[in-house]
């Protein structure tokens, strides 16, 4: 029998989709998209953009989601990677941190995860605003189980 795991996702994404319009659309198509590919959807974070700035230009949405599934974290991931492929991110060949989606695994209620392919809690989560304030406000009381400090704590840090 398979377990019942839940995860915090972080998407992201920083260009234009021919189809679906500006990043933030994006990450709201994105949001319809886990759901259906089976993910069952618990909550969603409100999405943090923020205007282009820099030499980049380029205007960033990210939100982060809570969702609910029987898929092992590696099975996760793969189902992720196709989601970023079917939305037309190329792994290869775009200018460095270009895309027009990124799913990372933030968290889970396994502990910590680590293989080749796969790190959880994700590494940087921490030091990223973008993404420790859109999942403390959805799962305040989850635990890092690195730090030991529940997402609220980490938050309020920072
Ligand atoms: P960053 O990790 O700084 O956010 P990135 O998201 O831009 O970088 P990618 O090119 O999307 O990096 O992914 C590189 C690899 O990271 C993936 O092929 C995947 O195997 C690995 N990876 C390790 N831990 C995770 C995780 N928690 N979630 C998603 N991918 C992960
Ligand atoms: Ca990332
Ligand atoms: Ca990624």
């Amino acid at each position: 029998m398979s377990e019942t795991h839940h995860y915090l996702i972080a998407i992201g994404s920083n260009v234009r989709h021919p189809k679906v319009g500006n990043p933030r659309a994006v990450v709201r198509f994105t949001i319809a998209a886990l759901e259906d590919a089976g993910l069952y959807f618990e909550a969603a974070s409100s999405i943090v953009d923020s205007r282009p700035v820099g030499p980049s230009r380029r205007a960033y949405a990210n939100a982060v989601v809570r969702v609910k599934t029987d898929l092992e974290p590696e099975r996760l991931l793969r189902l992720l990677q196709d989601i970023e492929s079917s939305a037309g991110r190329v792994r290869r060949g775009q200018p460095w941190r270009a895309r027009v989606l990124d799913l990372d695994i933030i968290l889970w209620d396994g502990g910590a995860y680590s293989s080749p392919d796969l790190q959880i809690p994700h590494p940087l989560f921490r030091e990223r605003d973008f993404v420790l304030h859109p999942a403390a406000q959805i799962a305040p009381g989850w635990r890092d189980p690195v730090t030991g400090r529940t997402l609220r704590q980490l938050a309020a840090r920072r």
